[in-house]
């Protein structure tokens, strides 16, 4: 089993310290936190694409850029494993994180803001050798980048390489994002919502690059979004996030088509259903997520729970397995 894992995430936490005013600190209020991610587990194997969905302010971004270190854990560990040894990112010194760097990578939501508008498509393609790999030659990097251009599609690449963002569409800008990522060869890519901006009619060419550089490059990945659909299409398990913290965890199958949660049932309710004569019951939850400053005691879901009892308003439910590779967080399953 242990050979097949590439990041054992343990019990993590980030937790964001808020501003104390000098009336707090008189009166000697204890510090808030904005406790983001609250003690999550799970595991990502090699060459797995796996979902982490969930409403937005759930703790699915500040997960990933915890794991890649661009934000510093509050505890748990991060279990990196390669060729038969384990390291923990999370107690690594940031100044000796640079190795890892070149593993670990990050595709954004926004393929407008995160490319820079004034480099040319060979540049930003490039700049990643340029830190992380400084051995190559200028030749050797453009060879790099022309080859990346390929795999991603761009072509042909003479087209492309000297281009400036605004002179691309959406998905081809998604597209130098994504070379921009895997330029370095990486074990492991964190993609935030790499869809969500892009034209819809563009969306399934890019959930196929992720799919083929898993197939091609045997690169593993987080995939981090809202949207039910195209997690079922790239993942191969999902882990359903509330709160900081995961509520129910299983084969993306399992997950989307006998989901166990009351917050997961909820969410898959609300997917659009593409057979119009078929008719299925949504699922409303009350208000809002919550502030992950003031999270409920007991059930983190039960202000918002149709299925709440007594016990969860009381006592935390643990996340726990009730089949193989099946877990879940609720009493419904005690
Ligand atoms: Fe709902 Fe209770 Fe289960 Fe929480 S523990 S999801 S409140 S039934």
């Amino acid at each position: 089993m242990s050979q097949d894992l590439l990041l054992d995430i343990r019990n993590l936490k980030k937790w964001f310290p808020l501003r104390r005013s000098i009336a707090d600190i008189i009166a000697r209020r204890p510090p808030l936190y904005v406790r983001a991610v609250d003690g999550i587990t799970f595991n990502i194997k090699k060459k797995e694409i796996f979902g982490l969905v969930g409403e937005s302010g759930s703790g699915k971004t500040t997960t990933g850029k915890t794991i890649l270190r661009l934000y510093e854990p509050t505890a748990g560990e991060i279990i990196f494993h390669e060729n038969g040894e384990k390291v923990d990112l999370a107690k690594i010194p940031i100044k000796k994180f640079k190795p890892y760097r070149k593993k670990m990578q990050i595709i954004y939501q926004d393929p407008y803001g995160s490319l820079n508008p004034r480099m040319r498509v060979r540049d930003i393609i490039a700049e990643p050798l340029e830190y992380l790999a400084p051995e190559l030659s200028a030749d050797e990097r453009l060879e790099r980048v022309i080859e990346t251009l390929e795999m991603v599609r761009l072509t042909p690449v003479e087209e492309f390489l000297n281009k400036f963002p605004h002179q691309l569409s959406g998905g081809q800008r998604q597209r130098v994002a994504i070379a921009r990522a895997i330029i370095l060869r990486p074990k492991f890519i964190v993609a935030d919502e790499p869809v969500a901006m892009i034209d819809v009619s563009m969306r399934a060419g890019i959930l196929n690059l992720l799919l083929e550089m898993r197939e091609k490059l045997g690169i593993s990945f987080l995939y981090i979004t809202h949207d039910l659909a195209t997690a079922g299409y790239v993942t191969d398990r999902i882990a359903v996030m509330y709160l900081g913290k995961i509520m129910e965890m299983g084969s993306s199958d399992e997950v989307l088509l006998e989901p166990l949660h009351p917050y997961s049932q909820a969410l898959i309710s609300a997917v659009p259903e593409p057979d119009p004569t078929i008719k299925k019951k949504r699922i409303l939850l009350r208000g809002e997520i919550p502030s992950a400053i003031m999270i409920p005691k007991g059930c983190r879901f039960w202000p918002r729970c149709p299925k709440a009892m007594d016990i969860c308003k009381k006592k935390e439910p643990e996340f726990k397995e009730v089949s193989s590779g099946r877990f879940v967080a609720c009493h419904l399953y005690d």
